[in-house]
């Protein structure tokens, strides 16, 4: 039941678009928002059956597959665009950065710098939007795994990622892409023993079996099977030596985990 003078939560929506994105929808039954809207015609049919009409968009960084539907949608429905500072997007956008506040729906987002996969890379977080903390982190987190570094350094994903990891327990990871399976299969061959690794691996199996998402994940979820939160463990720093020879340095070892995930097949 509603109490007087309480807004009402935000409801939390995704919508599958090219091969692997997933564009997340905020609405409050007439009102929406999306994040990262890398193509509009998802984003319309979405709207169109939930009867939404778009008052904002959040970008998390410029890459085409999060920005390339943006201009259509402003264009349709005069939706505001908040993104990073310092990346180059379409115009006009708000330009946020770390500590800055955006009012979505009227519940306050907390905007945190997350550089590493991009340099301007942004996050979005809030604890009063819905029923549980909410997390957007476009191509920073995936569940089992997190984003290439294409400009920015393993050190600033890790002090990144370090800084996701300290969100609460309950928040929901909302990720920009499905890859979670493809994420566990390198999280199982670096830490083959991890027994949450193996239940959540099954779990996301019997997911992508009946068609579902795996996401949103949660951050105590990923905090105990994600082995880029967890470099330090000693399992996962074991898992690596049997690959590579590293230093026991915390970016070295970040840095040759990101390493071996790129070449794994
Ligand atoms: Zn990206
Ligand atoms: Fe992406």
């Amino acid at each position: 039941m509603r109490v007087t003078g309480e807004e009402p939560l935000l409801h939390l929506h995704a919508i599958p678009a090219f091969a692997d994105n997933i564009i997340w929808l905020l609405h409050d039954g007439r009102s929406a928002w999306v994040v990262d809207p890398g193509d509009a015609a998802p984003v319309h049919a979405a709207l169109h059956e939930l009867g939404l009409e778009l008052h904002g968009i959040l970008l998390t960084h410029h890459h085409l597959d999060h920005t390339g539907g943006v201009e259509e949608l402003v264009r349709s429905s005069g939706a505001q665009v908040h993104g990073p500072a310092g990346e180059s997007l379409p115009e006009p956008v708000r330009r946020v950065s770390g500590g800055a506040q955006v009012q979505v729906l009227g519940k306050p987002f907390e905007v945190i710098d997350v550089p590493g996969h991009t340099a301007g890379h942004i996050a979005y977080f809030s604890v009063e939007a819905s029923s549980e903390p909410l997390l957007f982190c476009g191509d920073t987190l995936f569940s089992g795994g997190c984003g290439r570094l294409f400009e920015g350094t393993p050190a600033q994903m890790l002090a990144s990622l370090d800084r996701l990891a300290c969100l609460p327990d309950t928040t929901r990871v909302c990720c920009a892409h499905e890859y979670t399976l493809s994420n566990l299969r390198f999280a199982l061959a670096v830490d083959p023993h991890n027994e949450a690794l193996q239940a959540y691996a099954v779990r996301c199996e019997v997911l992508h079996a009946q068609g579902a998402l795996t996401l949103p994940s949660c951050m105590l979820t990923e905090r105990a099977i994600n082995p880029f939160l967890r470099s330090r463990e000693p399992s996962v720093r074991a898992g690596l030596r049997i690959q590579v020879t590293v230093a026991d340095d915390d970016v070295a070892v970040f840095a040759a985990l990101r390493d071996w995930k790129n070449n794994f097949r």
